[in-house]
């Protein structure tokens, strides 16, 4: 898949926690969408990259999500611009949001 392309740097060491409260989409949470091509649900994060810094100082973040049973991939975006906006899914077009962590 094509997520395996990306370098495996775990940047939020780094990066993710400068001043800034953390979020919580983590590699290998699961979350409550329905995946955009099997309509089943959860989505596993499969990737977290950062991306760049806002103007606000916030660290811009890929998520790349997986779905458990047809390894459809989508992505969205953390901290999109500003801090705590977040982008709707690429594909699945739906808004995501914290809530939808599971524990
Ligand atoms: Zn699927």
């Amino acid at each position: 898949m094509f997520y395996n392309n990306f370098d495996r740097v775990h940047s939020e060491d780094r990066f993710g926690m400068v001043g800034k409260t953390g979020d919580d989409f983590r590699e290998d949470r699961r979350l409550r969408i329905v995946c955009y091509k099997c309509h089943q649900a959860p989505l596993v994060i499969a990737e977290r990259n950062w991306m760049d810094t806002n103007n606000d100082n916030s660290q811009r973040y890929q998520i790349v999500v997986a779905c458990e049973h047809c390894g459809a991939v989508d992505e969205f975006i953390v901290n999109d611009g500003r801090e705590g906006k977040i982008s709707k899914l690429k594909h699945g077009r739906c808004p995501v949001s914290a809530d939808q962590i599971e524990d």
